[in-house]
């Protein structure tokens, strides 16, 4: 009988000990996996809280979440929920919370600095332990708008052409630039622009006008931080019409025989209904290739350098004769018959064929390759969004990544893509949009519209100990 006795007292013993470690080593299990998708780091008036809280079948005991700030805790979250906030089922091990989280939906907020803690139980061990994490994420509260105020004065904008803006941003880190319509050109250091010893809140940006945009779009500086404030200043502005031309281009069948294959073999991803059909070919190649060509063009400004790389004016090819000035209006005539409208966006410069075509001021190469109708084509990267193209090339002596000097050979003047005859095009890019190279041809526009503007935002007396400038010294600099 007593042997039976210590047979059980033996294994309630050892049941006891198995769950007492079943139970520590719960204990120890890990908790669920909390990932903060939103806010990254800065809050402002309206922003979401977007977290997702991993754990099996997503099961959890507990999600508090709140918001510290300077020993205040502010609720957001409490399970079973709170009002205006979502958890829900996200995949099979997973549930996703999100509400408002900015100074609208959580009174008492203020800018600084402010913390994020969650903390998240699952169950285990049949429910008797949780196993808990916390997360903790440090961001910054900005309900203030950035600020920017324009220091330059005097914007002249030829249509198709291009101007630059100086203006102060802070704080510094935020994104700002120019707005001209629904076109966005972005801000540089202006330290890096010339402007040496310019504080990190003065920066400049290069815009344009483009040939296809109403003489009455409007211009502004903007700025806008992370937690999605803006803020805007307008400048004055001027624009000069300019009465693009318009000409007629007549289409034989000789030329027809000599580009549309050469386009066609050099660009296997084109795709034609009949190539063997030239006119249609031609046609296609025209609009729908020298769309997807300015795709490409404009996609080599994201990594333009942000420092300008270029002194002085561009050169404009010695020995050329201009054949075809910028933003011409083209009709395309086959046998007499109207098959295309296009606008050609670059000047033509007529030379003879197999001469040294070199930079024309001082850049990187951002893309040297065959490119549909510029055939052989170079563009250099000036920095700052400025960057000039070269096509028709016969061949090409520069590889992308190669700084050149202005007046270095980039390669050789050809007929290759849609050329005529020997020729080079060549235009001037601002964030990858074509615009009117006369202005950058000219020693006087560089000065006036660049170098003029730098000089007035770095000379002392125009800005005051605040940064603002003064009215005493606008005043005496408009009467200058
Ligand atoms: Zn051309």
């Amino acid at each position: 009988m007593i042997g039976v006795m210590r047979i059980v007292l033996a294994i309630i013993a050892a049941a006891l000990i198995i769950a007492a470690g079943a139970f520590l080593f719960a204990g120890r299990a890990a908790g669920p996996v909390v990932e903060i998708i939103q806010p990254v780091k800065v809050l402002g008036q309206a922003g979401t809280l977007d977290v997702v809280v991993r754990a099996p079948r997503g099961a959890l005991t507990r999600l508090d979440v709140s918001l510290e700030q300077a020993g205040q805790a502010h609720p957001l979250f409490s399970l079973p929920g709170a009002e205006g906030a979502t958890l829900a089922q996200e995949g099979p091990d997973a549930v996703r919370l999100t509400r408002a989280l900015g100074a609208r939906s959580v009174k008492g907020l203020k800018s600084g600095e402010a913390r994020l803690v969650i903390t998240a139980g699952r169950p285990v061990l049949f429910g008797l332990r949780e196993a808990t994490t916390q997360a903790s994420h440090a961001m910054t509260v900005r309900l203030e708008p950035p600020r920017v105020a324009v220091l330059s004065r005097f914007h002249f904008i030829n249509h198709g052409g291009s101007e630059m803006v100086v203006y102060r941003v802070t704080p510094t880190d935020v994104e700002s630039g120019v707005r001209v319509g629904d076109r966005t050109y972005r801000g540089f250091p202006a330290s890096a622009a010339g402007l040496p010893g310019a504080d990190a809140s003065v920066r400049v940006a290069f815009f344009a006008l483009l040939w296809d945009q109403d003489l009455n779009t409007p211009m502004t500086v903007y700025a806008r931080d992370d937690a999605g404030n803006q803020a805007r200043a307008s400048f004055d502005t001027r624009v000069f019409p300019k009465p693009f031309r318009k000409s007629r281009i007549d289409v034989p069948d000789e030329f027809l025989s000599r580009v549309v294959p050469e386009i066609l073999a050099q660009s296997p991803e084109f795709k034609v209904d009949d190539p063997n059909d030239l006119v249609k070919s031609y046609v296609a190649i025209n609009s729908q290739m020298r769309r997807a060509n300015a795709e490409t063009i404009e996609k080599q400004a994201a990594n333009t350098a942000p420092e300008v790389l270029w002194q002085g004016p561009f050169r404009q090819l010695t020995n050329s004769s201009v054949e075809s000035s910028f933003a011409d209006q083209r009709t395309y005539f086959y046998k007499g018959e109207e098959i295309d409208r296009q606008v050609h966006l670059g000047f033509d410069l007529a030379v003879t064929a197999n001469v040294p075509i070199s930079a024309s001021n001082r850049g990187v190469v951002a893309y040297a390759a065959y490119l549909g109708i510029y055939g052989n084509c170079v563009i250099v990267d000036h920095g700052m969004g400025v960057q000039s193209l070269y096509a028709h090339l016969s061949s090409i002596d520069v590889k992308v990544g190669d700084r050149v000097e202005l007046g270095q050979t980039l390669g050789r003047s050809g007929m290759t893509g849609l050329a005529g005859g020997d020729h080079l095009h060549y235009t001037m890019l601002v964030n990858g949009h074509p615009v009117n190279p006369v202005d950058w041809w000219s020693a006087q526009w560089i000065n006036d519209r660049i170098l003029r503007k730098l000089r007035e935002a770095g000379a002392p007396a125009e800005v005051t100990q605040s940064g603002a400038p003064s009215p005493e010294s606008r005043a005496a600099a408009a009467a200058r």
